[in-house]
């Protein structure tokens, strides 16, 4: 019974992993963040899955000019490698900001992961957890979207 319980576990884990392993992650940098954001996506008892079907690539870009980019006509995301320079939330934010254009459909908001403008990454630090908590009834609200 255990067993069967344990190898059930595990195809589950085996899914999981499977469903994100589809989008061909090209920087091993974002491999982590992305992970951790379709768990942070189903923890809010969301199924990215089929947005995440239609979604080709996540890269990183030389491109200075804009912090991050989702190509809709090739569903590409790409992150600007100057962020890993600011730090790792301002990379985490970019990712976070394309993966809810392409997956949800998120529009621009004044503040927050889907503003124009990333936050400072001291901002981002301090204030993690409500701007995650935001975005993800963001997410919740669009949910259909996903779809
Ligand atoms: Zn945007």
């Amino acid at each position: 019974m255990a067993l069967a319980g344990l190898l059930w576990i595990s195809l589950l884990h085996f899914r999981k992993e499977k469903k994100m392993q589809q989008v061909l992650i090209g920087d091993w940098r974002l491999r982590e963040k992305c992970l951790q954001w379709e768990r942070e996506i189903r923890t809010r008892g969301l199924d990215p899955g089929a947005g995440l079907a239609r979604l080709r690539s996540i890269d990183s870009s030389p491109d200075k000019r804009c912090a991050g980019r989702y190509l809709t006509w090739t569903s590409d995301i790409l992150v600007s490698s100057e962020l890993f320079h600011r730090g790792d939330w301002s990379v985490r934010c970019a990712l976070y900001h394309e993966l809810g254009h392409a997956i949800f459909r998120l529009e621009h908001t004044e503040s927050g992961i889907m503003s124009e403008e990333i936050p400072s990454e001291e901002y981002l630090e301090q204030n993690w957890n409500q701007l995650l908590k935001d975005y993800l009834n963001q997410c919740y609200d669009k949910r259909l979207e996903s779809l």
